[in-house]
């Protein structure tokens, strides 16, 4: 397959009367064209049938979380009983949390990379003072090397032989959000276990962008976003994968809500929460069918493209934009030349005239993302950037004096 193989199943926004060179997927996926239709069928299920939509909708509102769960799983590499679709992502991260982040007077420091996505930061700093400790003292930061923009292991390893017994959870973006920086989540994840240590990460730049296997590396959690690369509309759902190890495990500590507890007797009312094994046992409330029907469009395009293959067609595309954009006197690129060690986004340092150059693509058409002072980020989604996209991004690169 090649990259944009799927680019007419998508509505691409028009600039100046012509489609846009969408660059922007890192930031919000693109629309798939059967949104429309599977949001319209669950209106006119609802307007139709009202309460009786719960179990006579043409896909029944109660199960319906159910119909997203194997291409999930697939996405991450998890079992189906590892993961669930809920929620917003820095919710989940909290409900991950509070289920295995659990400090001790000897072990409660978070580790996390010094570029996180706020979000996160701001997540692990207050469940930090949550517990009752000093942001500080709690939260250690993995940093580049000196004059450097990437992070690497053996900062991470260092830091772990002196402060490893110290650390209760590490908590890593897998694809840095700024750099487009693809972490070794399978090493991460051996290291913080040598030292008996939690380790979870932020997949909203991974999911949807690159190939994993969640289960065989053994992680205990991640959660990530479904507007990204997973093309599933503004704020729509994220989702969540719990290992088996410790999804079957009923005695985790939990937030808990009644969409967790045991469905075959979810509607006596208990008083009593009976949890459902697996990921699944992390659900609060009944979730909004809406941007479930969204998500499910979406996951059709996936599981017809493979996830696999969408990355393979994505590493000759980025490829060559690694290597047109090298020449270029203007950019230095801060995402990894290694293939391995980056997704689909590249992103561009412009130290001269960096937002007269990003204004420059917009006017031609470019729809890319900013970050100040100097940071043009790109990424060449593979469902529907094709290769003349990124040819014609270089050339307005090149042509701009
Ligand atoms: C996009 C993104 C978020 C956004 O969080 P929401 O809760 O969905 O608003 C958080 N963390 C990372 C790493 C992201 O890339």
């Amino acid at each position: 397959m090649t990259s944009g193989q799927y680019r007419d199943q998508f509505h691409i926004p028009q600039v100046n009367g012509k489609d846009s060179i969408y660059l922007c997927g890192n930031s919000l996926g693109l629309q798939p064209k059967k949104v429309k239709e599977y949001v319209n069928e669950t209106l006119e299920d609802w307007a139709s049938l009202g309460v009786e939509g719960h179990l006579h909708a043409r896909h029944p509102w109660l199960p319906y979380h159910e119909f997203l769960t194997q291409s999930t799983a697939r996405l991450v590499g998890a079992n189906t009983s590892e993961v669930v679709v809920m929620n917003s992502l820095t919710v989940n991260l909290h409900l991950l949390m509070a289920s295995f982040y659990k400090p001790t007077p000897d072990r409660y420091k978070i580790l996390i990379e010094s570029d996180a996505f706020p979000s996160d930061r701001y997540a692990v700093a207050s469940q930090a003072k949550w517990h009752g400790y000093d942001e500080e003292d709690a939260i250690i930061l993995w940093r580049p090397k000196p004059d450097q923009h990437l992070v690497d292991l053996e900062e991470l390893e260092d830091i772990l032989r002196v402060e490893g017994e110290q650390i209760a959870m590490i908590m890593v973006g897998g694809v840095n959000y700024y750099t487009g920086q693809y972490l070794n989540i399978p090493e991460i994840t051996r290291l913080g276990h040598e030292h008996d240590i939690i380790v979870g990460f932020d997949l909203a730049h991974a999911t949807g962008n690159v190939d994993m296997k969640l289960h065989d590396w053994d992680v205990d959690f991640a959660a990530w976003c479904s507007y990204k690369y997973l093309n599933s509309g503004p704020g729509s759902l994220g989702g969540i994968f719990i290992h088996d190890r410790h999804g079957e495990d009923l005695s985790v500590p939990r937030l808990s809500g009644w969409w967790g507890h045991n469905k075959t007797t979810r509607f006596r009312m208990r008083d009593e929460f009976d949890p459902l094994p697996g990921a699944e046992g992390w659900q609060l409330s009944n979730p909004p069918i809406l941007p479930m029907a969204a998500i499910r469009a979406s996951m059709e395009l996936f599981d017809q493209a493979g996830i696999q293959q969408l990355r393979k067609a994505s590493r000759g595309t980025v490829q060559y934009l690694f290597d047109a954009l090298s020449t270029s006197e203007k950019i230095k690129i801060l995402t990894p030349s290694n293939p391995d060690e980056r997704g689909s986004q590249l992103s561009l340092l412009v130290e001269e005239d960096g937002r007269q150059l990003f204004d420059h693509l917009t006017k031609q058409g470019v729809i890319a993302d900013w970050r100040e002072p100097n940071v043009i980020r790109i990424a060449a989604a593979p469902l529907y950037n094709t290769l003349e996209d990124v040819e014609q991004f270089v050339s307005l690169v090149e042509s701009y004096k």
